[in-house]
């Protein structure tokens, strides 16, 4: 599959984005006139930056308002697109982009068009340069990639030929299997871009909601594959115009679209075995996760009591210490977690960045190996840490936000390193984390009563608004997990997005929220810990009042919650008041949808706004986003209580 991508799909001066869009691993890009506009040099000197950095310039693009025009404005088209020649052979190209026409003085008629492209054909091959037509959804006349065709097929001339553009075709739901018929040779260049489904005018759409292949709702692997199968063996070029994107990271963005590209490649081999032209490497199946094997916090010495105390309440006891390293295991029902002092090497790297953090995540899948290997075909950067003698090596790769995510099976030795790594210990108490002196023999502090929690339900992960796409990218494009649609939560200062990336089980639930300023709670977690992370981690018990019960006599303190969401919530649901009172009485948030119930419990928060949530589902799908508003008052109100300043 032969790569490209437009200039204007990233943000950045022009070197900037070239070396941004060379480095993630694009063999071409598209220049567009702008470029040249911005940039203090000749479009020679373009061209050999571009080649420079071991890119192709696979079209120049835009020549408008071309076809169709009336005397004298079609003399003057012609001029134009000598001059778009000139540049073109002195920045290197072959291939001219034209798009519809969307003049209102055009002239219709297929034939007429026809003819000016027979024309514009003939002064191309005399500089031995191509023309490649594509119609705009928004065309005057031409909106349509089959009537493009037609026109293409009507010039009869062999330096025309025919540009298609997903977005064009998709969003206005054109019959893709009419690309099936036209001869590969006729198609110059494929550009590629998806979508989210909004309905809007398909101008404004196009131009500030365009994002990569994967990232939207638009068919563009059934595309994509409709194009393969012509037998096409050209570029496939993003073309995003995204505002988001050009307000984000060049080398970020560039890393995604080279990712999305390759993972459409992987599903279209997979799903059209007619589509061998493009020419994928094989990698191995998406990534089946069973479950969530760890979560690992990094601290100091100090934070980490803090952290042990809490786990203590919430009824976690330490089960073992970490042959070599300062890591400490906590364990309750399926749920292990670790708590890594080390004052070297990553965590504690982590820890300098970030403060007291729940850093990496293990997941264990169904083959590790398999997994690692289909993550860095994807472009993910693996991690390699050093082991003691006789340690279990896990192996890792870097999350999109600077986090770890290990990956565990059961196959190898892999399902058995908490038996490997960790001494095991006798404590009741899970008092200490990972000091090695008197392992097994310290005195026990007061028995933790257990509270019940058996599985992760979900990890809350709290990213900057632009990078979402990234995550949901990388996640689906990895794991066999889906996106659920966006939702919106309302926090007393701003909006925060949220989406969710899951299996099928559910055995591995991931909420993504998208802060987009700092005066919410989410954009003051990013604020306050330089960067995205997990600001929460929900456990899931099978009886939310036994567990509250337990809690209590672990001393947890819970979120308390304004006693007027008990009388919304009665209300809203009908609730039985004796059901109210418990609820209330325990600080329990409850929702509903049509599979069933949902019960929450809040912890305080920790550090600069982490903390633990306890659920109880019955049937229920969600995450409680009706509550999400009261949640974040409460926490709002106990991290700066009256009277004092907003730090
Ligand atoms: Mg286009
Ligand atoms: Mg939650």
């Amino acid at each position: 599959m032969k790569t490209s991508i437009a200039t204007v799909s990233i943000s950045g001066e022009l070197p900037e984005k070239l070396e941004a869009i060379a480095r993630a691993g694009f063999d071409g890009v598209e220049i567009f006139e702008n470029d040249f506009l911005a940039f203090d040099g000749s479009p020679a000197d373009v061209g050999r930056m571009v080649r420079d950095y071991g890119l192709t310039i696979t079209l120049f693009q835009p020549f408008r308002d071309f076809e169709g025009m009336p005397e004298p404005l079609r003399g003057r088209t012609f001029d134009r697109a000598e001059r778009k020649f000139d540049v073109m052979q002195e920045l290197g190209t072959d291939l001219l982009l034209v798009c519809s026409n969307v003049s209102p003085v055009s002239l219709g008629g297929i034939e007429r068009a026809a003819a000016d492209f027979h024309e514009l054909g003939e002064r191309a091959a005399a500089r031995g340069l191509k023309v490649g037509y594509e119609a705009l959804a928004w065309g005057r006349h031409i909106s349509d990639h089959r009537d493009a065709w037609e026109i293409v097929r009507r010039a009869d001339h062999p330096n025309i030929g025919l540009i298609l553009d997903s977005f064009h075709t998709l969003s206005k739901k054109i019959d893709i299997n009419s690309i099936r018929s036209i001869p590969k040779d006729k198609i110059f260049i494929v550009q590629l871009a998806d979508a989210p489904l909004i309905d809007m005018d398909l101008l404004y759409w196009s131009r500030h909601f365009r994002n990569m292949p994967g990232e939207g709702d638009l068919p563009v692997r059934e595309f994509t594959a409709a194009v393969a199968e012509t037998g096409y063996d050209g570029y496939f070029s993003l073309e995003i115009f995204n505002d988001q994107f050009r307000g984000g990271q060049p080398r970020a963005i560039a890393a995604d679209g080279c990712r999305s590209l390759i993972y459409l490649g992987d599903q279209v081999r997979r799903s059209s075995p007619g589509a061998a032209s493009l020419s994928v490497p094989a990698m191995p199946d998406r990534a089946r996760v069973e479950g969530v094997g760890f979560v690992e916090f990094s601290a100091d010495e100090k934070d980490a009591a803090d952290l042990v105390a809490i786990l203590k309440t919430l009824g976690f006891r330490r089960t073992g210490i970490h042959r070599t390293k300062k890591v400490a295991l906590f364990q309750q029902g399926g749920i292990r977690l670790l708590v890594n002092t080390e004052d070297r090497g990553f965590a504690n790297a982590s820890f300098a960045v970030h403060g007291t953090s729940a850093y990496a995540t293990a997941l264990v899948v169904d083959d590790a190996q398999a997994a690692l290997a289909r993550a860095m075909a994807l472009g993910a950067e693996p991690f390699i840490q050093a082991v003691g003698p006789g340690e279990v090596e896990i192996p890792a790769i870097r999350g999109v936000g600077g986090g770890l995510i290990y990956l565990l099976d059961d196959r190898s030795e892999l399902g058995r390193f908490s038996e490997i790594d960790f001494i095991p210990v006798g404590d009741k108490a899970g008092a200490g984390a990972g000091t090695r002196t008197g392992a097994g023999t310290e005195p026990e502090a007061e028995a933790v009563v257990p509270a019940h929690l058996d599985h992760v339900d979900h990890i809350a992960q709290t990213v900057a608004y632009e990078e979402m796409p990234t995550w949901l990218l990388f996640y689906t494009a990895i794991f066999e997990m889906q996106k659920t649609p966006m939702v919106d939560i309302i926090d007393p200062a701003g909006v925060v997005r949220s989406q969710v990336v899951e299996n099928a089980s559910g055995t591995l639930r991931i909420t993504l929220n998208g802060a987009e300023n700092r005066r919410t709670l989410a954009g003051h977690f990013i604020a306050e810990t330089f960067g995205s992370g997990i600001q929460h981690l929900a456990f899931a018990t099978g009886d939310i009042f036994k567990t509250a019960k337990a809690l209590k006599q672990n001393g947890f303190r819970p979120l308390s919650i304004s006693p007027n969401y008990y009388g919304d919530v009665e209300a809203r649901f009908g609730l039985d008041p004796a059901l109210t009172e418990r609820l209330k009485a325990d600080n329990i948030l409850y929702d509903r949808d049509d599979n069933g119930e949902y019960f929450q419990l809040y912890s305080t928060t920790y550090g600069e706004g982490f903390f633990f949530e306890i659920v109880e589902r019955r049937g229920y799908k969600g995450y409680g986003a009706p509550n999400a508003i009261f949640r974040i008052a409460a926490l709002k109100k106990q991290m700066r209580p009256e009277g004092m300043p907003r730090k």
